[in-house]
């Protein structure tokens, strides 16, 4: 089959690979009918996630029709069309069973390399390296979905992949991203980065009730689709957050303040990202953090800061005694997919929100070399890559 590979920094290849095969009991075979590209994944692209290896299949937001499926599966049958979550969850361990599924036990074989970088294990995620499994991802024609039973959500009637896909990933994400933030009436909330996961998390907050989103990026082109959303929105270059911020909020702060950017943030100031970026080239940290830092300042007394932008290690000048002595509440978390996949598809079914309004570029499999180019540039006003294989 076809499929994208990393073949190391800045490199991505379509290859021609062996197929996947039932490994396990519980494994499906899902021929891949949509899948995209992540913001999270130029993190790999850009050579900042440890332990990635050459060759290794990207891709983990994709969706497709069952082709085989192993002996103990009981729930999913072949042609069964279905959207796969990015973590792996066995279902049955203690994180499971209390639905904290990207952190379940069972589902990364190389928990021993994750404990090194993070003391405990994580989940496995597909396509996103060897330190969460090592499993091959879904930029590909077909994909072994391990757990089957756990993971992929059965799309039933004729709601188009588009509008399905990124249940995977993204919609999710930015639901939990708002839902940390414990939204009450009449809250404001910030949200750093305005891409594609930034942009269902302004969606999310309206939905669970915020009175006002106000949403942080430079490019004016994804400014304007948050502004689409309902938020407010606020260019880094062009005004000082932390002053527009307070005189939004009538200097207290936002209540909720959503981290969708992670590791590669941008500073408008050049010495402090200078300082950022010499430290994670050297690999003195691995994060470039100013999004993060910039939230925690701006949160109101009391708030709540809320990452969902993805981080891979250790960062510096962390604004801990702004957190502590504020009482600040800092959340986090890869997205526990499976929680959200049935109430989330009730509301696209319903019209509560249509997820394909993010999708920007529609291209082949074989083109990925080129969306991944297209997407860390920002080219053509790129907010999000959908492949057809
Ligand atoms: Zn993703
Ligand atoms: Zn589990």
């Amino acid at each position: 089959m076809k499929a994208n590979c990393w073949m190391g920094r800045n490199t991505v290849e379509v290859q021609e690979v062996p197929d996947p095969g039932i490994l396990n009991g519980h494994d499906a075979i899902v021929r891949i009918t949509s899948t995209a590209i992540c913001g999270s994944d130029l993190h790999l692209y850009d050579g900042y996630v440890p332990t990635m290896k050459k060759g290794d299949i990207l891709g983990h937001e994709f969706m497709g029709e069952v082709v085989e499926v192993g002996p103990r599966v009981s729930t999913l049958r072949v042609g069964d069309r279905v959207v796969v979550p990015f973590p792996i969850a066995c279902g049955n361990c203690v994180a499971c069973r209390h639905e904290m599924f990207s952190v379940c036990e069972n589902s990364n074989p190389n928990a021993g390399l994750a404990e090194k970088f993070m003391g405990h294990a994580p989940a496995g995620i597909f396509g996103y390296s060897h330190m969460l499994g090592g499993y091959p991802g879904g930029q590909a024609e077909y994909a072994r979905v391990p757990f089957a039973d756990v993971g992929p959500i059965k799309i039933e009637g004729d709601l188009p992949d588009e509008q399905v896909l990124f249940l995977s990933d993204i919609l999710p994400t930015g639901w939990m991203g708002a839902e940390m933030c414990d939204i009450k009436p009449g809250d404001v909330i910030a949200v750093w980065g305005a891409g594609p996961v930034g942009q269902f998390a302004v969606a999310s907050a309206f939905l669970m009730g915020a009175e006002q989103v106000i949403a942080i990026d430079r490019f004016p082109y994804r400014l304007k689709r948050a502004e689409r959303a309902g938020a407010r929105t606020l260019n880094y270059e062009e005004v000082d957050v932390l002053d527009a911020l307070r005189d939004l909020t009538a200097g207290r702060g936002p209540d909720g303040c959503i981290d969708a950017v992670g590791m590669e943030a941008h500073h408008p100031t050049g010495p402090v990202h200078a300082y950022d970026r010499v430290k994670q080239a050297t690999r003195m940290e691995t994060e470039r953090p100013h999004a993060l830092r910039e939230a925690i300042m701006a949160c109101r007394n009391g708030g709540t800061v809320s990452v969902i932008g993805v981080y891979g290690g250790l960062l510096d000048k962390f604004p801990m005694g702004s957190l502590m002595n504020r009482s600040l509440t800092l959340r986090g978390g890869q997205c526990h997919v499976q929680r959200y996949l049935k109430p989330l598809l009730g509301r696209i079914r319903n019209g509560d929100i249509d997820p394909s309004f993010v999708i920007s570029h529609r291209m082949r499999l074989e083109d990925a070399p080129r969306g991944y180019e297209m997407f860390k540039n920002k080219q053509d006003e790129c907010n999000k890559i959908v492949l057809t294989p």
